[in-house]
């Protein structure tokens, strides 16, 4: 039996990022071409607001079938190449959700996605409020740079509120603290307690997945003070943050945890 698949690329993706060690972490701006021959297939894609781009990751080595999330942290163990969300694998075809900005004709403009100049397009497909689930289990990856696992909040927290700001750099700043004390954030058995704004709520919810109930792991009082206090707790283990001052982006990015959250244990 022939069991060769043939495709052909419907276009072609446009961005200033010719190699795969340059790309950030939650990906960059782009343009995705399609070719004139498939643009009807285009025909009311821009009532999505997200889209998974479906694409031919032409550099990778594709005899690796187990590797290290080394960008990530190199001290980590091996994992699969099916348990990661590596470059090189046998079949080199990525899915990246991303956020679409906006279409020209044939063309285009998305953010988040993770390619570099030149990588082949296989396929499109509109993002669905079906794909989306809340509180996946995941592997825990943790970054080993902390500036990255700041990043990597600042990502899930903005991806759930769909904001930036005060309270929001808040989240992510307890939440860097937090995760050093109990681990990972995203587990059971870490409860939340936020005495704040629905911003602060909105945010600490977005980066721990934790839900109002089953498991009832989200506790909260609105609050509108100006010392917003988060209560993380995991067993017996109990961590109290309280925010001193409303953070701007510099202050978010700058000053250290002392100058901005008083830490209670
Ligand atoms: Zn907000």
């Amino acid at each position: 039996m022939d069991s060769t698949i043939v495709l052909q690329p419907v276009g072609i993706i446009h961005t200033g990022i010719e190699h795969p060690k340059d790309m950030p972490l939650g990906g960059d701006l782009a343009q995705i071409e399609i070719f004139p021959e498939y643009e009807p297939a285009l025909t009311r894609i821009e009532e999505n607001s997200h889209i998974w781009v479906l694409m031919w990751f032409h550099l990778a080595d594709r005899n690796i079938l187990t590797t290290r999330p080394v960008k990530v942290n190199p001290d980590l163990p091996e994992f699969g190449v099916f348990a990661l969300r590596a470059f090189s694998r046998p079949n080199p075809i990525a899915i990246t959700m991303v956020r679409l900005e906006k279409r020209e004709e044939n063309r285009l403009w998305v953010s988040g996605l993770d390619a570099v100049n030149g990588t082949p397009v296989l396929d499109i497909k509109p993002y669905y409020e079906a794909d989306r689930v809340f509180s996946p289990r995941t592997s825990y990856i943790r970054p080993r740079q902390r500036q990255m696992r700041m990043d990597q909040f600042y990502r899930h927290a903005l991806n759930h509120h769909q904001e930036t700001c005060a309270d929001l750099y808040l989240a992510v700043r307890m939440a860097v603290i937090a995760d050093e004390v109990l681990g990972q954030l995203t587990q059971d058995d870490v409860v939340v307690n936020v005495q704040g704004s629905r911003c602060l709520a909105d945010a600490v919810q977005g980066i721990t997945n934790a839900r109002l109930a089953n498991p009832a792991r989200l506790h909260f009082t609105e609050n509108n003070t100006d010392r917003p206090v988060v209560r993380w707790s995991k067993g017996e283990q109990i961590l109290t943050l309280t925010g001193i001052r409303p953070l701007n982006q510099q202050d978010f990015w700058n000053l250290d945890d002392q100058e901005i959250i008083e830490v209670r244990r």
